[in-house]
């Protein structure tokens, strides 16, 4: 039976590191989050991350804008913040009205300031292997990796899931650790090749959104199972493996809920603490 791979512990690890972190800071670090309209969705992150933030000791400034703000406004309101020294760190919750294209209005948020890792100047670093700030839901794989004890080095890891902002800022961050890395998508799916490569991995990461899309007897004896999938099925929460049928395969496995979740607020605050060391020069 394979051994759980919890993210609460690791976080909490991580969080300790973090109020360390701040004790170093000129002040304590201020997050500006930003939700346009009313969402259940968006106010269960922002309630999740300024419980986070609390416990931390960091500044969580929630601006509510109406979901009639155009995008034009919303640019015009990261400017202001872009601009506002006290601000160390901006997120803009999801989702947006449909007026409001995040792509385009991420990419006005000062680099410095991009506690998400999304803005291209984040991304590109991620390329050269020189990133401080890493997007939070593939940094908090790393930290799983981590904590599983695997050597990448060499490793057959396979990705599922090729998003911008999972499965392929992932891939880049395994290849800087020496993995031999696949990177199977919905073509992989099409051409009836995903049960083949998810046979061969060693270390299988999962982010599609589809409930029961791996099948437990496709993992390979031993492998490292990371569950990104986050899907509702019949009032409960499950990930993208068949895990009752994974975990007795696999050496490690994270649960969903309880996996990579309990991580990606941790690492959006592990982001904003170094974005306020580099505004601060520390
Ligand atoms: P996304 O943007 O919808 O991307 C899904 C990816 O899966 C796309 O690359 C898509 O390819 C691919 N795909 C779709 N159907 C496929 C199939 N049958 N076989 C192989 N690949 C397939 O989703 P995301 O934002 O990356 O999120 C993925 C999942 O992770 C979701 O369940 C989300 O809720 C969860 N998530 C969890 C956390 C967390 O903190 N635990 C954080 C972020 C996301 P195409 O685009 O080519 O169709």
């Amino acid at each position: 039976m394979a051994k759980l791979l919890e993210g609460k512990p690791i976080a909490e690890k991580i969080k300790e590191e973090i109020r360390q972190s701040i004790l170093v800071l000129k002040a304590k670090p201020v997050l500006a989050s930003i939700q346009v309209g009313e969402n259940a969705g968006a106010d269960a992150y922002v309630r999740s991350q300024n419980k986070v933030a609390d416990a931390l000791g960091v500044v969580y400034q929630l601006h509510k804008l109406t979901a009639e703000t155009t995008e034009y406004a919303l640019i015009e309101f990261i400017k202001k913040l872009n601009l506002d020294t006290s601000v160390n760190g901006i997120i803009v919750q999801m989702p947006l009205p449909q007026q409001i294209d995040y792509k385009k209005i991420s990419q006005f948020i000062a680099s410095q300031k991009d506690v998400e890792g999304m803005h291209p100047e984040s991304i590109g670093n991620i390329l050269f292997g020189k990133s401080r700030i890493l997007p939070c839901t593939p940094a908090a794989v790393m930290e799983l990796l981590k904590a599983s004890g695997v050597d990448l080095y060499g490793k057959e890891v396979v990705v599922v899931g090729h998003s911008e902002i999972v499965g392929k800022p992932l891939a880049l961050l395994l290849l800087d650790k020496f993995a031999t890395v696949t990177v199977c998508h919905i073509g992989t799916s099409k051409a009836g090749k995903l049960q083949e490569h998810v046979a061969k991995a060693e270390v299988l990461i999962v982010a599609v959104g589809k409930a029961g899309l791996i099948k437990g007897e496709w993992v390979k004896e031993g492998a490292v199972v990371i569950d990104v999938g986050i899907n509702r099925v019949a009032d409960k929460i499950v990930g993208d493996v068949e895990f009752e049928g994974a975990e007795k395969r696999a050496s490690c496995i994270t649960p969903v809920p309880g996996g990579v979740g309990p991580l990606t607020v941790t690492m959006l605050m592990r982001n904003l603490v170094e974005a306020a060391k580099l505004q601060q020069g520390v």
